[in-house]
C-alpha cells in the first residue's frame, strides 16, 4: 500500500498533545493534565439522569436529525443569558466537547496559509486542531491582563488575518483573565480589521475569586464572535458534550460542517445532561467545585512560595486549572525533560515548547493543580523546585 499521507498529518503529529495524559508510573507526580478532580464528578446524579434519559418514551437511542437537543439548548441559552451573553436556543449547537468546536471553526475559515492569531502560549489541543488546516500562525504574547494588543494591532496592520483564537477566562495554560479594557479593545480591533474571534470559555464558570467580566460574545455588536462552552470541566469530560454559539451564516455553515463531521452529538448524552439540569442544581454543583478547587489553588500558591527558586515567577490564577511558571531566558525546561521525566525527581509539567506554534519558547511551563491531591501539590512542587535549582545552579 502506498502510504502517502496528506501534508497536514506531519503537522498534527508534532502537536505534543499526548504529553497531557498522566504517567503510569506510580511514583510520578504529574501536573500535566487539564483533568478535573475525579472525586468531584456528580456520578450518582449522572447515573440517575442517564436512567431518566434512556427511559424516555421518545427513543433516545435513535438518530434525531437535527432537533434532538432543543430542551438542553434552551437550558444552555438561559445559563448564557444569565451570564450576560445574549443568545437563543436556535443559535446554539451541541458539539462533542469544545474540542470539536475548535476543529469546526478552523474548518470553516482557514485555508492553507491563512492568518490565524493565537495567544502565546495557548491551549495545546487548539494547536492540534488548527494544525490540520495548515494556517499561518501569528502568536501574540500573553501579559498579566491578557494578550498584548499592541503586538496584535501590528500583526493586523501588517498581515492578513482571518481568525483570532483566545481564551479570555483563566487562560489555558497561563490562568490569566483578560481585562475588561482589553476585551473592549480586542472587539474594536476585530471590527476595524474585519477579523473573526473564537472565544473559548470552558473554565469561565470555575472562578474562585473576584467577579466575572463580560464575555467577548456579549461585547460583540457585529456577529463576529463565535463562543465555545463545555460540560467537561463543570460536569465530566467523558460526556463529550460542549456547545457553540454564533450567528448568521457563520452559524448555519458550522451546522453543515458538523453534520458532515459526525451527523450529530450523542442524543443519549444530551438527554442525560438535560435530565441532570432539570432535576439537580448546576449552581450548587459549581459552588462545590469552586470551593474545592479554590483550596487546591491556594495550596499550589503556598507550595510555589515555599519551594520555587527566586528566579522563577508564577501566575496566581483566580479560577480554572492552571498556573504558569516562567524561568529566566536561558532555562530550557524542555531540555530538562521534566515532561518526559527526570527519574530522580519524579515530577511532570508541560514545558512551554509545545504551547507555542513556533515551538521556540523554552523557559516556561504549565502546572495544573486540578487533579492532584493537596499532599501531591506540596511534595510535587517541592520536587519541581529542587529539579529547577538542581538543573540550573550557577
Ligand atoms: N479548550 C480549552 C481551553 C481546553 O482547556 C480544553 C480541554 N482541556 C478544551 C477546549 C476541550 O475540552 P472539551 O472538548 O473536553 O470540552
Amino acid at each position: 500500500m502506498k502510504k502517502e499521507f496528506a501534508s497536514r498529518v506531519s503537522l498534527t503529529s508534532k502537536s505534543g498533545l499526548n504529553a497531557i495524559y498522566p504517567s503510569q508510573d506510580p511514583e510520578m507526580i504529574s501536573f500535566t493534565g487539564g483533568f478535573p478532580d475525579a472525586t468531584l464528578f456528580p456520578s450518582k446524579e449522572l447515573a440517575d439522569s442517564f436512567q431518566i434519559a434512556i427511559s424516555n418514551q421518545h427513543s433516545p437511542l435513535q438518530y434525531q436529525v437535527g432537533e434532538e437537543s432543543i430542551d438542553l439548548r434552551e437550558k444552555i441559552a438561559s445559563l448564557l443569558n444569565n451570564d450576560g451573553t445574549v443568545t437563543n436556543p436556535e443559535l446554539i449547537m451541541m458539539t462533542q466537547g469544545a474540542q470539536q468546536g475548535l476543529d469546526l471553526v478552523a474548518k470553516l475559515v482557514i485555508n492553507k496559509g491563512d492568518g490565524l492569531v493565537v495567544e502565546g502560549p495557548t491551549y495545546i489541543g487548539a494547536l492540534a486542531a488548527f494544525d490540520a488546516y495548515e494556517p499561518n500562525y501569528y502568536s501574540v504574547s500573553m501579559e498579566n491582563d491578557g494578550m498584548n494588543l499592541t503586538e496584535l494591532k501590528r500583526i493586523l496592520i501588517e498581515k492578513s488575518v482571518k481568525l483570532i483564537y483566545t481564551i479570555p477566562d483563566f487562560q489555558n495554560p497561563t490562568g490569566v483573565v483578560m481585562s475588561l479594557e482589553k476585551r473592549k479593545q480586542l472587539i474594536a480591533l476585530a471590527n476595524r480589521y474585519d477579523v473573526l474571534i473564537l472565544e473559548d470559555a470552558p473554565y469561565r464558570w470555575l472562578r474562585y475569586e473576584g467577579k466575572s467580566l463580560p464575555t467577548l460574545k456579549s461585547l460583540d455588536t457585529q456577529d463576529r464572535v463565535i463562543q465555545l462552552g463545555s460540560f467537561s470541566k463543570i460536569l465530566a469530560p467523558a460526556l463529550r458534550l460542549g456547545w457553540l454559539t454564533a450567528s448568521g451564516e457563520i452559524f448555519s455553515r458550522l451546522k453543515e460542517l458538523k453534520a458532515g463531521a459526525d451527523l450529530e452529538t450523542s442524543n443519549l448524552m444530551i438527554q442525560t445532561v438535560n435530565a441532570y439540569l432539570s432535576k439537580y442544581s448546576l449552581e450548587s454543583h459549581l459552588t462545590k467545585l469552586q470551593k474545592s478547587y479554590r483550596i487546591k489553588k491556594n495550596a499550589m500558591m503556598t507550595a510555589m512560595r515555599n519551594y520555587m527558586p527566586e528566579n522563577i515567577s508564577y501566575t496566581d490564577p483566580k479560577g480554572g486549572f492552571f498556573t504558569w511558571i516562567t524561568a529566566p531566558q536561558n532555562y530550557d525546561l524542555d531540555n530538562m525533560q521534566i515532561m518526559s521525566f527526570k527519574p530522580a525527581f519524579h515530577v511532570m509539567v508541560i514545558p512551554s515548547t509545545n504551547l507555542f506554534p513556533d515551538k521556540a519558547h523554552k523557559n516556561g511551563a504549565r502546572v495544573s493543580f486540578s487533579s492532584v491531591s493537596l499532599s501531591q501539590i506540596d511534595s510535587g512542587i517541592k520536587r519541581l523546585g529542587n529539579c529547577l535549582s538542581d538543573s540550573y545552579q550557577k
